[in-house]
């Protein structure tokens, strides 16, 4: 079984420091109500996330056609693909390019799949240096931590933290926190990294199977610079990045600003299509478990997602444990859903990192029914005996209370009684860490049955309904 740190364990730091989580709780909640604002002035929104949905369906449906089309009109364009069956092998492909170009140093910008796939130190380790361009992975780079949000990288970071990080590593001024100082501090120090660098790495938001074309949003320009500056350009991106038609993209453009960060549009949709004259552009197409997904019924859906990071902004849970709790390249409810997928031993105690509330699966431009599937994975997660002796215990327990209405009946009053009769301090203390924020409810007079039986107007007798009954029942409904 692969070795894996719990959710509630790999919170505790952040959680420590409640003026941080609230900090960080509002900061996230900022956004998702410039989404709803945004969402709200657009009466087509709920029309653009049916399409959006339907559009990735029939995509996933006719993936490997759509991907040959794609290769054969990137290839025509001038561009040379690619495929990489896993993260080794995506590595792989992208080292080779840059040897052979006698590349020593590159510009990489918005690849979350790169980070999937750990390509900087696969790359550093053969002496090549990387550089992350965007303002927020530059930060996490120089402090030498993993994003901790799919959009917002730095996001668990105060302005005075990114002071410090730029003091230690850019020489810039001790305890400065003005943003504009701080950036125009990364500004000049990765300008000179773009001009002299020899190649750059690049994600990719959407491919265009009908034109070959590839599409990248960002805010700050940094994919541009590193795509025309160097005559290099190394587009990587998942298999599932794909849309049918040109048509299909304003779609994907309108939901992905508006959701991500309650914009109307990113500042830049590049389109690529072919290399620059005088230039080389390749594109490695990944699968690393995407197909394997993509054949589940339970959990197909979660491959439509285009990394917006609304599940994220608007979950309770994420906002108020940080996005490092979830130990995984994609946290949050997408990543909990996506990260048991790839190993489910190690990533076993996700899909309880989660409320039930539905909010994600309300934001989700897509439509992935998150909060479903995050439900799913906790029944295949027990059924697969990955739950936690504890809960196991505790669940058998329940199945055998449920079963014996007689045994239901005495623990109820047994229950009863001990919430009248124990005192609080034996309840709530040091030991005991569900109570910590919890009050007990009180304890009511007689059982609800008893209760029932005394209220009921009909003088039918109460139906006791057994687990196996409620089992055929269940089973015949299926049938039906
Ligand atoms: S699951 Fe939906 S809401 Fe979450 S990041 Fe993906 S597209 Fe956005």
């Amino acid at each position: 079984m692969s070795s894996t740190t719990d959710h509630p364990t790999a919170a505790k730091p952040f959680v420590a420091n409640l003026q941080r989580m609230q900090w960080h709780d509002g900061a996230l909640w900022f956004v998702r109500s410039k989404r709803d604002r945004q969402a709200a002035s657009l009466p087509e929104w709920e029309y653009l996330r049916e399409l959006a949905s339907a559009t990735k369906a029939h995509t996933q449906a006719n993936l490997a056609e759509l991907l040959e089309t794609f290769e054969r009109n990137a290839t025509a364009q001038g561009a040379v693909v690619h495929w990489a069956a896993d993260a080794e092998e995506h590595n792989a492909i992208v080292l080779r390019l840059l040897q052979e170009h006698g590349v020593e140093r590159v510009v990489k910008s918005k690849s979350m799949l790169t980070e999937e796939c750990h390509l900087n130190p696969h790359l550093e380790a053969h002496g090549i240096e990387v550089v992350d361009t965007d303002l927020g992975e530059r930060i996490i780079q120089l402090r030498d931590e993993p994003p901790s949000h799919i959009v917002l990288p730095a996001i668990h970071l105060k302005k005075e933290d990114v002071g410090d990080t730029f003091h230690k590593h850019l020489g810039t001024e001790a305890s400065a926190a003005d943003p504009q100082y701080l950036t125009e501090a990364a500004r000049g120090h990765l300008r000179n990294k773009f001009l002299n660098a020899q190649a750059g790495i690049t994600g990719v938001n959407f491919a265009i199977a009908e034109t070959g074309g590839i599409v990248i949003c960002t805010n700050e320009g940094n994919a541009d610079l590193g795509t025309s500056l160097p005559p290099l350009h190394i587009a990587c991106m998942g298999i599932e990045k794909l849309i049918p038609r040109q048509a299909d993209l304003g779609i994907f453009l309108r939901l992905l600003a508006r959701s991500a960060t309650g914009q109307p549009i990113t500042t830049y949709s590049s389109h690529y299509q072919g290399p620059k004259p005088g230039g080389q552009l390749h594109i490695v197409l990944v699968d690393n478990g995407r197909t394997k997904l993509r054949d589940s019924d339970a959990f197909r859906e979660a491959l439509n997602c285009i990394r917006c990071g609304a599940c994220m902004n608007t979950c309770p849970v994420y906002r108020r444990s940080g996005g490092h709790s979830y130990s995984a390249v994609v946290p949050g409810p997408i990543g909990s859903v996506l990260s048991p997928a790839s190993d489910t031993a190690r990533h076993r105690s996700l899909p309880f990192a989660c409320s039930l509330c539905g909010s994600c699966t309300d934001v989700c431009p897509v439509k992935i029914p998150l909060h479903h599937q995050l439900l799913a994975w906790r029944k295949e997660i027990a059924r697969q005996g990955l739950l936690p002796a504890s809960k196991q215990w505790a669940m058998k327990a329940a199945a055998v209370l449920f079963a014996h209405p007689k045994l239901f009946g005495a623990a109820g009053w047994m229950g009863r009684t001990a919430l009248r009769l124990l005192p609080h301090g034996l309840t709530h203390n040091r030991l005991n860490t569900w109570s910590v924020e919890r009050e007990l409810p009180q304890a009511p007079k007689s059982s609800f049955r008893k209760w029932y039986r005394q209220h009921r107007r009909a003088s039918a007798p109460l139906p006791v309904v057994t687990v196996s009954d409620a089992e055929k029942q269940s089973r015949k409904g299926d049938d039906e």
